[in-house]
C-alpha cells in the first residue's frame, strides 16, 4: 500500500466514522470511485451525489426534500411488482415524513453493479421528483414510462443495457418507446416538457 492510498485509507474511515459511527471495512480510493458493486454506505452516497448532478445536467431534475437513501432490499409489494419489474424487488421510493416536512425514502439492493445501481437511483429519483414537483400523478403508463426512459439513458452504451433490453416486459408496454420516439423528433427538452405538463 503506498503512503497516498494509506492516507485515503484512513480519510475515508474518519468519513465512514463520521457519517455511520462505525468503521468495519478497509476503503481504498479505488473502492470509492471505481467500485465494481455497491455494497456499502460510502459508495451509495457517492453515487448517488453522481447520479444527482447528472440528473440536474441532463434532466433538469433537480430536488429539494432530503432523500433518505438506504441499502437494503425493498419490502415485498405483491404481485404487481413482478409485472412492474421483471428482474424483481430491486429498488423502491417513498414519500415519508422526516421531522415534521416530506422526504424521499429510497430503497436499492446492495451488491449491485454501479451502473445498475446507478440507474435504478435515476429511476426512483424520477418517481421522487414526480411526487415533488406533482405531475404524472394519473397517467401511470407514462408515470413508470418516465421512469425507464431515464433509467434507460444511465444505462445505455453498458452491458447491463442491452442484456435488460432482453428482457420481456422491461419496456413496460409501449411508454418508455412514445418517449424515445418523441425524444428523437423533438429533442430532450420538448419531452420533458411534455412529460413535466401531464398529468
Ligand atoms: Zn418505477
Amino acid at each position: 500500500m503506498t503512503w497516498l492510498t494509506q492516507v485515503f485509507t484512513e480519510v475515508g474511515r474518519a468519513i465512514e466514522k463520521a457519517c455511520f459511527g462505525q468503521s468495519n471495512f478497509r476503503l481504498t480510493t479505488s473502492e470509492f470511485t471505481t467500485a465494481s458493486t455497491i455494497d456499502n454506505g460510502v459508495q451509495a452516497k457517492m453515487a448517488l451525489a453522481e447520479v444527482r448532478r447528472q440528473l440536474a445536467q441532463e434532466f433538469n431534475i433537480e430536488l429539494t426534500w432530503p432523500i433518505l437513501l438506504e441499502l437494503k432490499v425493498p419490502p415485498a409489494q405483491g404481485w404487481k411488482s413482478l409485472v412492474y419489474n421483471p428482474e424483481g424487488n430491486l429498488a423502491r421510493h417513498q414519500v415519508v415524513d422526516f421531522r415534521g416536512s416530506s422526504a424521499h425514502q429510497v430503497w436499492v439492493k446492495p451488491g449491485l453493479t454501479r451502473v445498475r445501481f446507478k440507474s435504478l437511483v435515476a429511476h426512483e429519483l424520477v418517481h421522487a421528483f414526480q411526487r415533488e414537483a406533482n405531475f404524472l400523478n394519473q397517467n401511470l403508463s407514462l408515470r413508470e414510462g418516465m421512469a425507464r426512459w431515464v433509467e434507460f439513458h444511465f444505462l445505455k452504451g453498458s452491458a447491463e443495457a442491452d442484456r435488460l433490453l432482453k428482457l420481456k416486459h422491461y419496456t413496460f408496454g409501449k411508454s418508455i418507446e412514445s418517449i424515445l420516439d418523441f425524444e428523437s423528433k423533438s429533442g430532450r427538452q420538448a419531452t420533458l416538457q411534455w412529460l413535466r405538463s401531464s398529468h
